[in-house]
């Protein structure tokens, strides 16, 4: 049982229907505890306005959506570092309890898979270096292997952590249900992450069937991931942190009044979670 001061609204959950202004007043209007801004939507916002309307709506930043990217050149350049050491300042300048990463997936026409790792984890090691400085927080996100190709080749909290293990303090995982919930090593991986490196947990649900692989996440409750035994285990290991609601909808979520959205978030909140 989730009340609705322990959920993050992700403005991806209703990107369609409101701004980021509009997603605040929302989380405030509904008594959610925090937000997790997407950085188009901060950026159209303006970072320093949008850090004070949060900070007078009394919302928690559960994360900020996304760094990461790495890979798209086959190398790392000079241009993915900086616009990561920009997310990091936005990630700072917003309260962000961390920089969620997704770290990218294949270049175009590579079937290289194991340099792509390889840059991945350069680049990490980039943005962890500055994050370090500025006190944010990075928080890598196993995407499921079905986006290993064009997202990220980062696809088990085992890998994530592993990368975590060699590149130190500062850095975790963003913990997703709907990418993690199938693997049998889940439990065991949050676990071993413990409350340090547990930075981040998303929720939604994994509908049976799926129509598309990106755009037709589930209401909590409307599929078939064990939210509330994937949720114990993250408070069992001391995670803290917000419940952040990320549901992609096309043909459903993105297409309803969103403030029914948030009242039925929150009413699974209490009920399915
Ligand atoms: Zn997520």
């Amino acid at each position: 049982m989730l009340t609705p001061d322990r959920i993050s609204l992700n403005t991806a959950t209703v990107k369609e229907q409101w701004t980021l202004a509009q997603c605040i007043d929302g989380c405030q209007r509904h008594g959610l505890g925090g937000i997790s801004p997407w950085r188009d939507k901060l950026q159209e916002m303006g970072v320093e306005a949008a850090a004070r309307a949060i900070r007078d709506a009394g919302l928690q930043v559960s994360g900020l959506c996304r760094g990461g990217w790495y890979t798209a050149d086959g190398a790392l350049t000079q241009a993915v570092v900086d616009d990561n050491r920009r997310a990091v300042d936005e990630a700072a300048a917003i309260g962000a309890d961390c920089l969620v990463m997704v770290v990218g997936g294949l270049a175009t026409g590579s079937r290289d898979i194991d340099s792509a790792r390889a840059v991945v984890e350069e680049g990490l090691a980039r943005t962890l270096e500055y994050a370090r400085t500025v006190g944010v927080k990075i928080a890598i996100e196993p995407l499921h292997p079905m986006y290993a190709a064009d997202r990220a080749c980062v696809n088990t909290i085992r890998q994530a952590l592993d990368i975590c293990d060699r590149l130190g303090t500062g850095i975790g995982v963003a913990v997703d249900v709907y990418h993690v919930w199938w693997d049998p090593e889940v439990k065991t991986q949050i676990r071993r992450a413990g409350a340090d490196r547990l930075m981040a947990f998303h929720i939604c649900d994994w509908l049976d069937p799926t129509s598309n692989l990106l755009t037709d996440r589930g209401m909590m409750g409307d599929g078939v991931i064990d939210i509330p035994g994937l949720r114990a285990e993250a408070e069992a290991v001391g995670f803290t942190g917000l419940n952040e609601v990320e549901i992609f909808s096309a043909d459903n979520w993105w297409r309803q009044d969103p403030d029914d959205v948030l009242r039925t978030m929150i009413e699974r909140g209490a009920n399915a979670c």
